[in-house]
């Protein structure tokens, strides 16, 4: 089959590779309905993450079951699934917990750019929709694989609540979607940080209530200002530099709390000054799994639609166009379709 590999920074390649097999009897086979491209996979294409050269590429997904081992017992051939970029088998204490993205047996997906998966702890990391979804809700039901879920976990963390304040740093496709989650949380007021118009109309349709176009210490105080001189009850960080963690830090009230999913890159925490701030801090690799069922009832009953952060659709050939407008900031999101024009042109 034909599947997207990264060779070196910016050298996105969709080439032959071998078709996936069963290794483990645990594992599914998905033909992949369709897949996306993360803001988490653009640094390795930057070259500011390191990755062992040439590395499959991909980790949301979802789509119909075609084989299962021999010890798969929940899930069938012929289902509709969707798993979180972080397999579990559901059942070890961490999984218990509902921290499934820290399961004793966890493998990181990363070979989901690609036409069919294999996804290993199938009975643990997958969920079946109710039927085979209507194509419309493909876009939606994708994002529960790692961006909505990942919202969803960033305002969980950051104990969002009904009638709570809450700012959201970052409006990549993770932020506008930890916009909703905080909407659907019952949020009172909901302050977006973005500079970009496109987006900032996006996060109002979410249900952001204020949009600050400031960075840094400037936006942190315009956030205090927005918030009687407090800062927020609950700061949603979702970039992952040292920059937005200090903005997350600075916009928080005392006693207040951080939900923080944009993966660390050269960022820190002085520890002394953090002391003093009396900020709760809780993140980590979205435990997504956690959410899918009640995430897939939300978007199945159509009462949230995720997939609007997809802003282009690509055939799966051309991946390495999603790569470039992404890493231009010309797209929030791109989603690729397998199945390549036939189905690009019935939207
Ligand atoms: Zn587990």
């Amino acid at each position: 089959m034909l599947a997207t590999v990264l060779h070196a920074p910016r050298d996105i390649r969709f080439e032959e590779r071998d078709e996936p097999r069963i290794i483990k009897a645990t594992d599914a086979i998905i033909k992949t309905s369709v897949t996306c491209i993360c803001g988490s996979d653009l640094w390795p294409y930057r070259g500011i993450q390191a990755f062992a050269q040439p590395t499959p590429m991909g980790h949301e997904y979802c789509g119909i079951v075609e084989e299962v081992g021999s010890a798969v017992k929940s899930i069938k051939p012929g289902q509709f699934v969707i798993g979180s970029f972080a397999t579990s088998d559901n059942t070890c204490p961490n999984c218990q917990y509902g921290y499934q993205s820290s399961c004793v047996q966890r493998e990181f997906m990363s070979t989901a750019q690609a036409p069919r998966v294999r996804v290993p702890l199938a009975d643990g990391t997958l969920v079946a929709t109710p039927g085979l979804p209507p194509q419309d809700l493909l876009p939606s039901l994708l994002t529960l694989s790692d961006v909505m879920g990942t919202g969803w976990f960033a305002a969980d963390a950051a104990n969002v609540k009904p009638g709570k304040t809450v700012a959201v740093v970052g409006d990549g496709a993770v932020g506008l979607l930890a916009v909703l989650a905080a909407k659907q949380m019952g949020a009172g007021r909901i302050i977006a940080m973005s500079r970009h118009t496109s987006r900032q109309k996006l996060a109002r349709e979410f249900g952001a209530t204020d949009v600050v176009t400031e960075r840094g210490d400037e936006g942190a105080a315009l956030i205090k200002e927005l918030t009687l001189g407090l800062g927020a009850d609950c700061v949603l960080e979702c970039v992952g530099t040292q920059e937005s963690m200090m903005q997350a830090i600075r916009s928080t009230r005392p006693g207040g709390y951080i939900g923080y999913v944009g993966v660390p890159h050269g960022a820190s925490l002085n520890l002394e000054q953090f002391f003093f701030t009396h900020v709760h801090l809780h993140g980590g690799p979205a435990p997504v799994r956690r959410y899918l069922p009640r995430l897939i009832e939300l978007v199945w009953n159509r009462e949230i639609n995720p997939g609007k952060v997809f802003d282009l659709t690509l055939p799966l050939e051309r991946v390495a166009e999603g790569y470039r407008a992404m890493d231009e900031r010309r797209a929030i999101k791109t989603l690729l379709l397998p199945d390549g024009i036939k189905q690009e042109s019935r939207r």
